[in-house]
């Protein structure tokens, strides 16, 4: 089995060519994808492929590429178009998906689906969002709100999954973490730090979600540490609730991965082009 797992960002938008804009990525890439003979499963679908696999189940299916599609930091350009004052019209992520649904057969690509990582804390978004460098602060709408994770969950192409507590962003006044340090996940290594940014995360945003699970952790700024990944992910699954969680560490997945670190490919960071995305494809 070969487990890819891709993200991207709709607040990259910095132009209007594949390598300087999200949007125009995802939409190119679904088409490479399919083209590349890989097929699209949800996040959760991957991550059940891959216990299996742990536990020794092997399937006729194993030289397959399965791909999962994220979405990191939670703005709302995941889920609706919105009109960017230099860059002009963007197609959110979600109406990429639909426009991929309607152009082709519903034999493919079946399980086309992503997962958006939000950040949990509303004080922490808003303090995101009105920050110059967030880079939004033109857009009068609240564009880190939650108030469309509900509803995108509902359509069954967008799962909501947890980017933390307050992602410990510099520009946040109030990160709820130990250390002094900013901008670091890293810095999050004590259990009480722990709870805080991930399991008191899933239950906000549970509770954002008319109590939907949120099985899903990816690491803000992909940074993780021992004590994560070896104690508190793995220790107190009762607690936080959580399946697995995702670094940024630019490749394959392998049976032999850890489930509370599986890596994931950056767009932007790990492949700026047709060209590269079909490299991992096929590499
Ligand atoms: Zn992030």
């Amino acid at each position: 089995m070969k487990g890819i797992v891709l993200s991207y960002h709709s607040h990259n938008v910095f132009g209007a060519g594949y390598e300087n804009n999200d949007h125009v990525a995802f939409s190119r890439d679904l088409e490479l994808i399919t083209a590349a003979g890989g097929e699209i499963i949800s996040l959760m679908s991957l991550v059940a492929r891959i216990r299996r696999y742990q536990a020794g189940e092997r399937s006729d299916n194993d030289e397959k590429i399965y791909v999962a599609l994220t979405f990191d930091d939670g703005p709302v350009f995941d889920y609706k178009d919105f009109i960017h004052p230099v860059h002009g019209y963007q197609r959110s992520f979600y109406n990429e998906m639909m426009k991929f649904r309607a152009e082709h057969d519903t034999n493919i690509q079946p399980g086309l689906s992503a997962t958006s990582f939000v950040i949990a804390s509303p004080s922490a978004r808003q303090a995101m969002a009105r920050s110059p460098e967030c880079g939004y602060t033109f857009l009068d709408e609240d564009w880190l709100g939650d108030d469309w994770w509900e509803n995108a969950s509902k359509t069954g192409m967008i799962s909501i999954g947890n980017h933390s507590l307050d992602h410990v962003h510099p520009v946040v006044p109030s990160v709820v973490l130990s250390s002094e340090i900013r901008g670091s996940f890293h810095e999050v290594a004590t259990y009480a730090d722990a709870n805080a940014q991930i399991r008191d995360a899933s239950a906000l945003i549970s509770k954002k979600t008319n109590g939907l699970s949120v099985p899903l952790f990816a690491f803000p700024y992909g940074h993780y540490n021992d004590y994560l990944v070896k104690e508190y992910l793995p220790d107190h699954i009762d607690e936080h609730g959580l399946a697995a969680a995702f670094s940024a560490d630019g490749r394959y997945i392998t049976d032999q991965d850890n489930l509370w670190c599986l890596p994931r490919f950056i767009c932007g960071l790990h492949w700026k082009s047709p060209e590269d995305l079909n490299g991992i494809l096929n590499g």
